[in-house]
């Protein structure tokens, strides 16, 4: 049976021209990109293009890239080099729906004595302007706040945050993860001192990524070592996934504009037909910003497990905030902190579409829904009032 893959936020099929890119450096082209011989040098020039396109994708210049190997070595990365740099300042603003890749870094430097703000967010997933600008103090070493967020798709105010927090001369770091490929992003105009991207997000390879530094911006190395990228990052490369991140950024880059159109509408096609079918579901997040890829919708009184479990059968692939499938014992912190109900929490159901998604995909699942909806508000004592039609 064909697989239907509605996770890409989780991660993406990694794009046909990207892996015939990375082949020559998985068989022939082996040589360390760091050696003097010709060999090795050729290996060296093609990081450098795909360093140029990676830069492209988000308007940057080539030398504000490094590469490393996931999102969270990025954030990771941008976070200790913000704090190394400014040793005299012991406060972080982040927000409570971060990525565990800020979030649990944050966590761990509060326990180590730096006081931390994690700024709430109200029903739609939206933050208050008026609570970070309150929060900056003299103390601020960095702020870190999202680009979009994973699970609901709600697109933060990035360059209002911006603007505010560079009016207070505080480093800013963007966990641009999720929004990279999806969203327009020009770091030209946009005031940020940093700003992480990830490949597998984006039809690369897994174990690769990128940290944008802005020129002149403090940095600090995280990874200690070799002379590779110019001293920001030790370790030999991961040269063919590079190479096919390089290829993965151009492609996001040409297919952006029509292809966000299209799979919006193929997600506005989905949600609507849900709407029509089940009786009361909820979408999660603000309605208008919005990655054009992510719905996260609640079925209350079923469990998101069962959904997704009856969704397997048919070789649907989504993703859920109940805590059993998230890998986690807590339910999705992200619901949780936008005060979705529990009920709704653990019937939440995240679809999140590609380019590589078809209509004919929404159709199926379209089809498949409203039956698992309603026999499992059928099986629970509170959800008989609501089943489908
Ligand atoms: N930041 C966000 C917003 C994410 O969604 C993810 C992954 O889901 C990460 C960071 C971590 O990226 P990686 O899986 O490349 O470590």
């Amino acid at each position: 049976m064909k697989v239907v893959y509605l996770d890409n936020n989780a991660t993406t099929k990694v794009a046909d021209e990207v892996r015939e890119a990375m082949l020559p450096y998985l068989s022939e082209l082996y040589g360390n990109p760091s050696s003097m011989h010709t060999f090795g040098g050729q290996v060296h020039r093609n990081i450098e293009i795909a360093r140029e396109q990676v830069a492209a994708l988000i308007n940057a210049e080539p030398e504000e890239i490094i590469f490393t190997s996931c999102g969270t070595e990025s954030d990771n990365t941008a976070l200790m080099s913000a704090l190394l740099s400014r040793h005299d300042k012991k406060h972080i603003i982040t927000t409570r729906v971060e990525h565990p890749a800020v979030l649990n870094f944050c966590k761990t430097t509060a326990r180590e004595g730096y006081r931390v703000t994690f700024l709430p967010v109200d029903k739609g997933g939206r933050l208050n302007l008026e609570e970070l600008r309150a929060a900056l103090t003299d103390d601020t070493a960095v702020v870190s706040i999202m680009y979009a967020n994973n699970e609901s798709g709600v697109i933060f105010p990035i360059h209002d945050i911006a603007d505010i927090v560079k009016s207070k001369g505080v480093p800013f770091h963007i966990d641009a993860v999720q929004a990279t490929g999806k969203i327009p992003i020009d770091v030209k105009k946009l005031p940020c001192d940093m700003m992480s991207i990830s490949g597998h997000k984006m039809h690369a390879a897994k174990g690769v990524a990128a940290l944008y530094i802005k020129r002149g911006a403090r940095f600090t190395p995280y990874i200690i070592g070799g002379h590779q990228e110019h001293g920001r990052r030790a370790g030999t490369e991961n040269v063919a996934s590079i190479v096919g991140f390089g290829v993965a950024s151009d492609l996001a880059k040409k297919h952006l504009q029509t292809e966000g159109t299209r799979i919006q509408d193929l997600k506005d096609k989905l949600e609507q037909g849900l709407f029509n079918t089940c009786p009361d579901p909820r979408i999660n997040g603000d309605m208008v910003n919005r990655l054009p890829n992510t719905t996260n919708i609640s079925f209350e009184y079923v469990e998101g497990e069962a959904i997704l479990l009856k969704l397997n059968e048919f070789n649907i692939c989504a993703s859920s905030g109940s805590a059993c499938t998230s890998g986690s014992l807590e339910p999705s912190h992200v619901l949780r902190s936008m005060g979705v109900p529990f009920t709704a929490i653990h019937g939440s159901v995240r679809f999140s579409l590609s380019r590589y998604t078809t209509e004919e995909e929404i159709d199926f699942v379209l089809e498949k829904m409203p039956p698992i909806i309603k026999e499992l508000r059928e099986l629970s004592p509170y959800g008989t009032d609501l089943a489908c039609h």
